[in-house]
């Protein structure tokens, strides 16, 4: 095994991973070790992202094969990267694609393998705190010699430019995929039109105080005279209401917005695990103990069918 630390992102039809290398780059630097970034189907500009965040070395790697989103081809190509560079840690973004691939490449490599990483830390060893049980408490995990496989939370670590951009190592790296089976095949992968939460700056998410599929409308007239877009809890998309696509939280989207105005939400972990990286939380919550005004910078005591037209008023005339 080398010191080096290795960063991965990828992008396919699906996703795209790389926006997260920045802060993958950072966190490996952090730990004073070599950086060396894995862009599997690089973007452009690649081997400036890796100079300004301080990755020694970027290899890139493009094959036709991993341009369609298939977590066999992907665990085929990193396993076989990390095999021949044998590094210390392999960071990816936590992602859902990292929840199909991070484990099947650990267990490939006689690995182990942390989801859901908040903070990595060299302390006599490398030690990584991980959210778990769906963000209801911390778990910090003391990696021993082997290989360590850590799948990063977004916005677990502020992407900071090195203090002295170096030269990059760059290469055109190649993988054999040709024993790459394919156990899982999307027949059909979910359609998303316009705009999507995960880039949006404004969040208004409705939740079951609403108290009627009517008044959603509420939620997404504030949004729209915020310029953001509308979100919901889970119940709400269970019940109906709204597209699952605009779900938040541990099996919904995970969102980073300046602004995340929670309206009849209760602030379970589960929801928060999707938008706790938010910058600034306003609730909006009949129950003053509600669980949401303990992440909330501001917040608002009273009937959200009261207030959020109050709050629209309010946008529109801002
Ligand atoms: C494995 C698992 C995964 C999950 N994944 C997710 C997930 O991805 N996303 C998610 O959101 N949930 C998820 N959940 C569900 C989660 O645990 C909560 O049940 C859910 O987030 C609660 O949604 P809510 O806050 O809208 O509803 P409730 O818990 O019913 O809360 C409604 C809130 O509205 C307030 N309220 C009521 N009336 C009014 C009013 N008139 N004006 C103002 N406030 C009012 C109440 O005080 C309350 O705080 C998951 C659960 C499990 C077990």
């Amino acid at each position: 095994m080398t010191g080096e630390i290795v960063a991965c992102t990828w992008s396919n039809d699906r996703a795209n991973a790389h926006t997260a290398a920045p802060e993958l780059i950072t966190a490996a630097r952090a730990l004073a070790a070599p950086v060396r970034w894995l862009a599997v189907n690089p973007p452009h500009d690649a081997a400036a992202t890796a100079e300004t965040y301080g990755a020694a070395a970027l290899d890139r790697l493009s094959d036709a094969a991993l341009l369609r989103a298939s977590p066999d081809a992907l665990v085929e190509a990193i396993a076989q990267h990390a095999a021949a560079r044998a590094p210390r840690l392999l960071l990816v973004p936590q992602t859902f694609d990292a929840r199909l691939v991070a484990p099947r490449v650990a267990h490939r490599l006689g690995a182990g393998v942390v989801m859901n990483a908040i903070a990595i830390a060299e302390d006599g060893g490398v030690r990584v705190t991980a959210s778990a049980y769906g963000g209801d408490t911390r778990a910090v995990y003391a990696l021993g010699d082997r290989t360590g496989v850590i799948a990063v939370m977004p916005g677990a670590v502020e992407a900071t430019a090195a203090p002295s951009p170096s030269p990059v190592h760059t290469a055109d790296v190649t993988a054999d995929l040709s024993g790459a089976g394919e156990r899982v095949r999307v027949l059909e992968p979910a359609r998303s039109e316009g705009a999507r939460l995960e880039d949006a700056d404004v969040i208004v998410a409705g939740g079951r105080g609403l108290g009627s599929a009517a008044n959603f409308r509420l939620v997404e007239e504030l949004a729209g005279a915020l310029g953001g877009m509308a979100a919901a809890s889970r119940p709400i998309v269970d019940d109906g209401w709204v597209d699952s696509s605009r779900q938040i939280g541990l099996t919904g989207k995970v969102v980073r917005p300046s602004l995340y105005v929670a309206v009849g939400v209760s602030g379970a972990s589960q929801h928060m695990a999707g938008c706790s990286a938010a910058r600034t939380i306003v609730a909006v919550n009949r129950d003053r103990d509600a669980a949401i005004f303990r992440h909330a910078r501001f917040g608002i005591v009273g009937d959200c069918v009261e207030i959020v037209p109050e709050l629209i008023r309010a946008a529109r005339e801002a």
